[in-house]
């Protein structure tokens, strides 16, 4: 019987290991998890007598790949969506609704972005200009800086598009590859009006039903571990199981050391790890694949805190009727996003009492991780006592530390990805490169990138 060893137990790993374990149940597949449990960056665990989620919360459901899986687990059905769809941004120390139309923070509705006042109507005619459709073509990937401010202005860029892209990646959009990080904007860079592109793709999209954007689980995204787990064999996921070395063994195999001194054999190998660990794991493999772990160590991330809070909302002045706010760079706060979670999630909502789910840290500065869990707590609460009116201290907390757990993606990083990939695999047929580092993070991308590795495998196993 063939075996497929995977690194990395996160949803790539786990995504991938259900596709090689369905498609070709003459395969044994073996999950090799550095971690005490599986999910990697995704993880629920119960708080205030309540299942909320550590990191991920959602998922994209228009992108398809996460609810195919759900489906194919037959756990679906127990999908749940947003019970709101607005959000608020904190502009100049006041929290203001999101206007209607924006695409990842570019507006497609003047009027409204004009009415929200989060933009000064200078701004706005600015934005207006991308309307003549003078704008030339890139002609290849640019930077989400580069594309907003030279089609919509500086402002735009800042009060909107900075915070919304920058909080998804915990970075600084300014840097973020269009390509990697916005394929939204990706597919329209090179219109010659950004805005009417946009709108062309709404009112295209107008005519078919409205489904909803996000999906999560009323018992926490980890469910869809849980099910992903518990469609394997049983031995398949081995905990606490860190990999220090993959070589290819003379028979065309490779050797997989783990670090209790277990070595296992395998024909083929996935590596879902993130890119600073799959490192020196290539750096091992092969003298020659020198540039390829080079350029996987050279990739930035971000580091993320997560604080959860449990607050009696007789203690907040706000009445938290959106999803949540962005903070922008310039706003100098240690948060840089506040989820109203009891009011975002029916499941969470309870009479009197609120959960929020309380973002901090993003690329260049991990310093709100290096605060112990007392004083982020109080760095935290001092914030969200100006800008929601809390008083006094929560009810509860947790605190959850993400620690390089976002990758940053540079301009050409999805051509870069690709290469390292490549390469690995024609120097070591079976070697398969994926994961977040790689062609874009989320979950619905990660399960795709699941699903082409288990695929690529599978083939080389098949010839
Ligand atoms: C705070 C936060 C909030 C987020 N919110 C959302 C959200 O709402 N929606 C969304 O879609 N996405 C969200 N994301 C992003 C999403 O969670 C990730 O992109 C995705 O989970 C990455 O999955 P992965 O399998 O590629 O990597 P990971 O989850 O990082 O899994 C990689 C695994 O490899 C293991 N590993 C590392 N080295 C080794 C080794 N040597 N041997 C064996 N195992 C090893 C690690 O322990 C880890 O378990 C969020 C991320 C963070 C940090």
């Amino acid at each position: 019987m063939a075996r497929v060893v995977i690194v990395g137990g996160g949803i790539t790993g786990l995504a991938a290991a259900h596709r090689i374990h369905r498609d070709h149940p003459d395969v044994e597949v073996v999950v090799l998890e550095a971690g005490e449990r599986p999910g990697g960056l995704v993880s629920t665990t119960p708080f205030d007598g309540l299942a909320v989620d550590a990191a991920a919360d959602a998922f994209l459901a228009r992108v398809p790949e996460a609810v195919a899986l759900c489906t194919e687990l037959g756990i679906a059905d127990q999908l749940v969506h947003p019970a709101v769809g607005s959000a608020l941004v904190l502009s100049g120390g006041v929290l203001r609704r999101l206007p209607g139309g924006l695409v990842l923070g570019v507006p497609t509705d003047l009027e409204a972005l004009e009415a929200s006042g989060i933009v000064s109507p200078a701004g706005v005619a600015r934005a207006r200009m991308d309307l003549e459709g003078r704008g030339a073509p890139f002609g290849g990937d640019v930077s989400v800086g580069e594309l907003v401010r030279t089609r919509l202005g500086d402002e735009v860029m800042d009060a909107l598009v900075a915070p919304l892209l920058g909080g998804v990646n915990a970075g600084d959009a300014d840097a973020l590859s269009v390509a990697a990080g916005a394929p939204q904007l990706a597919a329209v860079a090179d219109a010659p009006s950004l805005i009417a592109a946009l709108r062309a793709e709404a009112s295209a999209a107008a005519g078919s039903a409205p489904t909803p954007v996000f999906a999560g689980f009323p018992t926490g995204t980890a469910t869809l571990v849980d099910a992903l787990v518990g469609a394997l064999d049983p031995a398949s996921v081995r905990t606490g199981s860190p990999v220090t070395g993959i070589t290819a063994t003379v028979g065309g195999g490779f050797s997989i050391e783990v670090a209790a001194a277990d070595t296992l054999t395998a024909e083929a190998v996935i590596v879902a790890a993130p890119a600073h660990a799959t490192a020196s794991l290539v750096a091992g493999l092969d003298t020659g694949l020198g540039g390829v772990a080079d350029g996987l160590a050279t990739l930035e991330w971000a580091s993320v805190a997560m604080v959860t809070l449990a607050v009696n909302t007789d203690d907040l002045d706000h009445p938290l009727d959106a999803s949540g706010y962005l903070v922008p760079v310039a706003e100098r706060a240690t948060v840089t996003a506040v989820s109203f979670a009891s009011t975002k999630w029916a499941h969470l909502h309870r009479p009197g009492r609120a959960v929020l789910r309380v973002s901090a840290g993003h690329a260049g500065d991990a310093s709100p991780l290096d605060l112990d869990d007392e004083s982020l707590v109080a760095a935290v609460c001092t914030d969200l006592a100006s800008q929601l009116g809390l008083r006094g201290r929560p009810a509860g907390w947790r605190v959850n530390r993400w620690r390089d757990a976002l990758p940053q993606y540079r301009p050409g990083h999805l051509e870069r990805a690709a290469a390292w990939q490549r390469d690995t695999w024609a120097a070591h047929p079976g070697v398969w490169l994926t994961g977040a580092s790689f062609a874009g993070l989320g979950l619905p991308a990660c399960v795709r990138q699941g699903n082409e590795a288990a695929r690529r495998v599978g083939d080389h196993l098949s010839r």
